[in-house]
């Protein structure tokens, strides 16, 4: 699994860290997501799966 994140669509709303906090944290001056891990292994692919779903900005992609 690769997980592709587009900064410049992503709008902080935070969906992503809760969804999957091994995979996303949000910067501390703007709140716009960072990826912790952009090839997690399969036991997180769930969170991260989940976390696309949810993320409003549609800003993350994820590749297998
Ligand atoms: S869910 Fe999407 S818009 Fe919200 S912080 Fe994460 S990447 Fe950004």
């Amino acid at each position: 699994m690769k997980i592709v994140l587009d900064q410049d669509k992503c709008v902080s709303s935070g969906q992503c860290v809760m969804a999957a906090p091994d995979v996303f944290d949000q910067r501390e001056e703007d709140g716009v997501a960072v990826l912790l891990d952009d090839s997690p292994s399969a036991d997180g692919a769930e969170d991260v799966e989940h976390a696309a779903a949810v993320c409003p900005a549609v800003a993350i992609r994820v590749e297998r």
